[in-house]
């Protein structure tokens, strides 16, 4: 199995290049975010109260979406490796996911950690807003609670993944093919 950790701060691009990567590399996407969208639509008890947190840019409980994590795990027993995206997003997160992928036997291969200056990133996700019909992706203040959640608790997930020198830096600039074809080297090279 192939497990790989997209990571990067919102906007970076890690939705659209999960759907490249999952079609290359035949991996499953795990995005807790579509994850939680799609309770939304589906009006769950989960779904609202995490409407309530995501809509001021706030991180959902690490229990949510580890549960939502583990689900999906159980969910795909044939699948060749899966790509999460958008998660783990807290160090708790990471334990968590270590944790259920020791039971399988198959632990996280990399993190591709895109990197994309803050003023590019705040340009994508209002761009994105204008087709996305994200009420977080519209509001300059969502925006930079969320940038905020990402240094606060998210950054220290890459520390997490350092420590088992597992973190490699790609940088997310670009056309979204050159950003892909810096992303298939790394993976390429490590399948
Ligand atoms: P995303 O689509 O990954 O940008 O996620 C949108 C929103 O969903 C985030 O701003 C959080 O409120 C919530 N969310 C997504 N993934 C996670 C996660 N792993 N942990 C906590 N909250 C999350």
């Amino acid at each position: 199995m192939f497990n790989l950790i997209l990571f990067g701060p919102p906007g970076s691009g890690k939705g659209t290049q999960s759907e490249k990567i999952i079609e290359r590399f035949h991996l499953v996407h795990l995005s807790t975010g579509d994850l939680l969208r799609s309770q939304i639509a589906q009006q769950t008890a989960l779904g609202l109260e995490a409407k309530k947190l995501m809509d001021k840019g706030q991180l959902v409980p690490d229990e949510v979406v580890v549960e939502m994590i583990s689900t999906a795990l159980e969910e795909n027993p044939q699948a060749k490796g899966f790509l999460f995206d958008g998660f783990p997003r807290t160090a708790a997160q990471a334990q968590a996911l270590d944790i259920l992928l020791e039971i399988k036997r198959t632990p996280v291969k990399v993190m591709l950690a895109l990197d994309v200056s803050e003023e590019e990133l705040v340009k994508r996700i209002l761009k994105r807003g204008q087709s996305s019909g994200r009420s977080d992706d519209t509001d300059e203040t969502i925006i930079a609670a969320r940038v905020a959640e990402y240094k606060n608790k998210t950054e220290a997930v890459a520390d997490y993944y350092r420590k088992s020198d597992k973190v490699v830096m790609v940088s997310g600039e670009g056309s979204i093919d050159e950003i892909f074809a810096r992303l298939s080297a790394e993976i390429e090279k490590r399948m």
